[in-house]
């Protein structure tokens, strides 16, 4: 974890500091070690948080991109459970940095849990998800001209797309700096999927502190995909148009 309680206060780990975890209070010892980012451990290896992820480089520079009280976030339920979200907004979002492959089961438990949530996937753990991903958004084209950023795909290919596709949350696949994310929207399903490239920036600052009404809101964002999923579930042509351009691409 980045962040242990030392004398009641939120720290980041120093050589020989020791502290308590914020959110089983047990005893934590700070690892400052040349290969992995500089954190916090608990001395004894117990049970904290079972769905907490070994941290890595990717995981902090995207925390990073948030305010550190945003950080490492103690949810709690009506029920007494408690997880550790990475982030979690002034809005109500939380926000999960995923690097390492996720069994459905688990994934849905958060799901359950977060209620209003963002998945960060790293895109870039398996070499062979990126070309099997660019190649099912060739059958996404978007044959509506206001949205060329926003697609629907037709029987979504490649891992990440069938693994990810039935969240209930929201999914941004990260393929690296020099790659525009793809975000998912939820409710897609094996048949359709929804997808739309962002620049990492615009979803960074769409989640900084903004009024939910703001037009550069993460709310706000979401609205204006609504508009384009129901376009393209109510106009009788758009499915049509994309049908033919599948078939003409697969004959081709
Ligand atoms: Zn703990």
């Amino acid at each position: 974890m980045k962040f242990s309680l030392v004398n009641g206060q939120r720290q980041e780990a120093e050589p020989k500091l020791s502290g308590l975890c914020p959110a089983c209070g047990c005893q934590m010892t700070a690892k400052c070690g040349r290969v992995r980012v500089h954190h916090w451990a608990h001395k004894n290896q117990g049970q904290c948080d079972p769905w907490w992820e070994k941290e890595s480089e990717w995981h902090r520079s995207w925390k990073d991109q948030f305010p550190s009280d945003w950080q490492e976030y103690i949810q709690h339920d009506n029920t007494g459970e408690k997880h550790i979200a990475d982030v979690k907004t002034k809005a109500g979002w939380v926000i999960e940095f995923q690097h390492s492959v996720l069994n459905l089961d688990e994934r849905r438990s958060r799901e359950n849990f977060y209620q209003k949530l963002i998945w960060v996937v790293d895109g870039t753990k398996r070499k062979c998800d990126i070309e099997p991903f660019k190649n099912g958004m060739v059958y996404g084209q978007s044959p509506d001209p206001l949205s060329p950023n926003k697609c629907r795909t037709f029987f979504p290919k490649g891992n990440l797309l069938k693994n990810w596709s039935e969240c209930s949350g929201h999914v941004f696949f990260d393929f690296g700096e020099e790659h525009p994310l793809w975000w998912v929207f939820p409710g897609s399903n094996e048949t359709y999927a929804y997808i739309q490239s962002i620049p990492r920036e615009k979803l960074i600052q769409s989640l900084q502190d903004r009024d939910v009404a703001d037009l550069n809101s993460f709310d706000s964002l979401i609205s204006d995909f609504e508009i384009f999923i129901k376009r393209c579930e109510t106009d009788p042509e758009l499915p049509r148009i994309q049908r033919l351009k599948e078939i003409q691409i697969a004959t081709t």
